[in-house]
């Protein structure tokens, strides 16, 4: 990776403080980042706010062809993406390419999106006049994005609001603020960008809590934590702010009696450990039927005991470490303390470093703070249920609704099952963690607002509807 590669400018006049990035493999410090401070804040969304009519008024093929631009330079630098978010975030190679292609493939989306139809014609009552009701910017949009995906969490908001033609404000968390942040402001400049459209503030929680109050901030779009996003939500409404939130998760993943035990817990595997469970979609809660579940929790141990886990920048594992200490201490004091109330670990605990391993537990109470913490970490608990009753109400208990998955040779009864469950998302014969850049993705309940992001969702996410009635002449009124 070539650190000198990585560019400072950034809009950001006034710089109060740096932090230190650090490499989670190894402690090591990999840039010493500026951060914006909140009069950056401040200017940036006014200049955001000058910028945006203009960018609004460009036609829709210039705006998509610097996306597409964009794209093809996200790819140019596939090595230098891929690099940063291995070493800032700790991700796999495996992760950090599917990552970087799935924000490819969000760019040229977003890119298609800006020529799409915007509006609908609707019949009047009134003789003679005519209904357009078309979709327009809703202006400046402030996007804040976590740190585990955040090329992808910040490209799947960033790149439809410019395509639909609002300005955006990017601030990404602070441990990814490289990959996430900084070299897509490089990117965006590089294809063409005008200035002030798209700008990146990287900084702490004050400069994401700035952004949310800066009246010339008209939409945030969140992604990250459930208490952030609640308080987050909570101060929009108060300042009537439009508002997108992406949220936590503790997802199903189910396994019924008639399916193949060793595909399920291949999939159950790849739900739970990929990225080292630091997914808001990750298989947190395996609900296996009782008839199958010794046989379920061996194939799942003994596909935990398998996998390697180390510093992903220089050898080729399956798990990298986790994103700092404190993360690992949360992990640890979770899946203690359900140990300390009857859990058994049947594969997995904790490694050197950050290295959390891929854990499995069986002897699971449904109060057992691994089972109803959403843990974002590398954890499997097993709990056995009898029936389907017994298992819809497991799932429902849980506040988050983000995704499910459910493993049946009886398609039907997997739909069944499917249209009882609160989550956003359920996929049958497949795990939880799913992402398709032309499907609608959101949850339900505390894992969100309600609102989507993907495919047809993103013309109604990053707009608002404007009523525009054209009559041939001016009708009479009675006084
Ligand atoms: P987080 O702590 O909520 O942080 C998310 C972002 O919000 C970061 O940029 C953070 O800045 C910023 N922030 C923190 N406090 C803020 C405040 N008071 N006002 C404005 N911004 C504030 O979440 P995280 O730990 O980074 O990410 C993990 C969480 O994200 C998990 O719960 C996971 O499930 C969720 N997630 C959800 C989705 C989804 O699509 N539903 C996808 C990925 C992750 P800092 O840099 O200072 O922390």
């Amino acid at each position: 990776m070539m650190l000198e590669q990585f560019s400072y400018n950034y809009a950001c006049p006034l710089r109060w403080r740096t932090v230190s990035v650090i490499e989670p493999a190894t402690q090591q410090v990999l840039v010493d980042l500026q951060l914006a401070n909140i009069i950056d804040v401040a200017n940036a969304a006014e200049r955001s706010a000058a910028a945006q009519a203009g960018w609004a008024a460009l036609p829709f093929n210039h705006r998509a062809k610097i996306l597409r631009k964009a794209a093809e330079l996200l790819k140019e630098r596939e090595e230098l993406f891929n690099s940063w978010n291995i070493r800032e975030c700790g991700s796999t190679m495996t992760k950090a390419a599917w990552e970087l292609e799935a924000s490819y493939e969000h760019l040229h989306s977003a890119a298609g999106l800006a020529g799409q139809p915007h509006g609908t014609i609707i019949p009047s009552s009134t003789t003679g006049r005519l209904n357009l009701c078309t979709r327009v910017p809703v202006g400046v949009v402030g996007v804040i994005t976590p740190w585990n995906y955040p090329l992808l969490l910040a490209i799947r908001s960033v790149a439809p609001a410019l395509a639909l033609g609002n300005s955006v404000l990017l601030k990404p968390a602070i441990q990814g603020s490289c990959c996430g942040g900084l070299l897509i402001s490089q990117l965006f400049r590089d294809a063409g960008m005008p200035e002030d459209v798209f700008q990146v503030l990287p900084g702490e929680a004050d400069v994401g809590d700035a952004l949310v109050r800066d009246t010339n901030v008209n939409m945030i779009s969140f992604t990250g934590s459930t208490a952030v996003g609640r308080s987050i939500g909570s101060i929009c409404g108060g300042l009537l702010k439009k508002v997108a939130l992406e949220l936590g998760g503790n997802n199903a993943f189910i396994v019924l009696e008639d399916a193949d035990i060793e595909t399920a817990a291949s999939h159950g595997a790849w739900g739970a450990f990929l990225h080292q469970g630091q997914i808001c979609m990750q298989a947190g809660r395996h609900l296996v039927h009782a008839s199958v579940m010794e046989a379920y929790a061996n194939a799942l141990a003994s596909h935990a005991k398998a996998l390697v886990a180390g510093n992903p920048y220089v050898d080729n594992v399956h798990l990298g470490p986790l994103i700092s200490d404190q993360q690992y201490q949360r992990v640890n004091s979770i899946v203690q303390a359900s140990i300390a109330q009857g859990a058994v670990m049947r594969a997995g605990g904790p490694g050197p470093g950050l290295i959390y391993n891929a854990t499995v537990l069986t002897g699971i109470s449904q109060n057992m703070p691994a089972f109803t913490e959403e843990v974002f970490g590398p954890v499997a608990p097993i709990l056995p249920f009898d029936t389907d009753d017994e298992l819809i109400q497991i799932v429902n208990s849980s506040p988050y609704g983000l995704a499910a998955g459910i493993h049946t040779a009886n398609i039907s009864r997997g739909m069944s099952i499917a249209a009882r469950i609160k989550t956003g998302m359920v996929h049958i014969n497949d795990q939880p963690v799913n992402a398709e850049h032309n499907v609608p993705f959101g949850g339900m309940g505390a894992s969100g607002s309600g609102g989507r992001f993907g495919g047809p969702a993103n013309a109604e996410e990053f707009t608002q509807s404007q009523w525009v009635s054209l009559s041939a002449k001016p009708g009479a009124y009675p006084f």
